[in-house]
């Protein structure tokens, strides 16, 4: 899968991911994937990043496709956090990884299509 194809399933599985669970709620203003380990205020996996200023997600590029998603719906679960729960402290907690899991398990059907072609 190229990057411009990695680009379009991110967009895809991200506004999957905002019309079932947040009810197209969540702003997400752009989605970059990066080659160089970039330091950011709000978490500090290294595979990824949110940005609440800018609301931007930021992935790494040399992790495999699967790590990309779940990079993907882990700063898209702080993005939840930050904008539907109005936390603005990016947590990693119980709360947060039952909501990564819904996520992850809704991208299911989105990759079986996508790997399929
Ligand atoms: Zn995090």
């Amino acid at each position: 899968m190229n990057s411009k194809e990695r680009l379009k399933l991110s967009w895809k599985i991200t506004n999957h991911i905002n019309k079932k669970f947040c009810k197209n709620r969540l702003i997400i203003d752009k989605i970059l994937f990066f080659n160089s380990i970039r330091k950011s205020k709000g978490c500090g996996v290294v595979h990824g990043f949110y940005d609440s200023n800018s609301k931007m997600i930021g992935i790494k590029n040399d992790i495999s496709l699967i790590e990309q998603i779940e990079t993907l719906c882990h700063e898209l679960t702080h993005a939840y956090q930050h904008q539907i729960e109005k936390n603005n402290k990016l947590v990693h907690n119980k709360v947060g990884n039952k909501i990564f899991s819904k996520f992850m398990k809704s991208t299911e059907d989105i990759l079986k299509i996508s790997l399929s072609r």
